[in-house]
């Protein structure tokens, strides 16, 4: 079965897994996820760094769907985690957790993982989970 990145240049090569990628304004520091321009958002400067990211931060807010995606089966958990770098992403925690394993504040790390798996696909993307 092939397998393949949910998005291209998300992750860095540096391991089997890679890190996740980001933007870094030289300028403010502002930092970017996912990297979306080219410029600085905030200072409209006109460089961006590349950067990978820890993987660690701790949880802004989250919420459990009662409801399926169009390739994910309910219920799931999804939230706010405001990453070490300063950047604050939206993304799903891992499923082996629910809702009553999550708390507000709480530090948790990334971990690639399959999303989703079609007949003759499986695409790779990662999670949040307690750390
Ligand atoms: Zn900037």
């Amino acid at each position: 079965m092939n397998s393949k990145p949910i998005q291209e240049n998300l992750l860095s090569a540096t391991d089997a897994w890679g890190k996740l990628l980001a933007h870094r304004c030289p300028k403010c520091g502002q930092v970017f996820f996912p990297r979306m321009s080219e410029f600085c958002l905030a200072c409209l400067h006109d460089t961006l760094d590349e950067i990978e990211l820890s993987g660690r931060g701790h949880v802004h807010a989250f919420a459990t769907s009662a409801l399926p995606g169009s390739k994910i089966s309910a219920p799931y958990t999804c939230g706010y985690i405001d990453l070490e770098e300063g950047a604050r992403i939206f993304t799903r925690l891992h499923p082996e957790f629910t809702e009553a394993d999550i708390a507000t504040g709480m530090n948790v790390a990334i971990v690639p993982g399959e999303l989703w798996r079609t007949d003759d696909e499986s695409v790779i993307g990662y999670y949040f989970r307690p750390a």
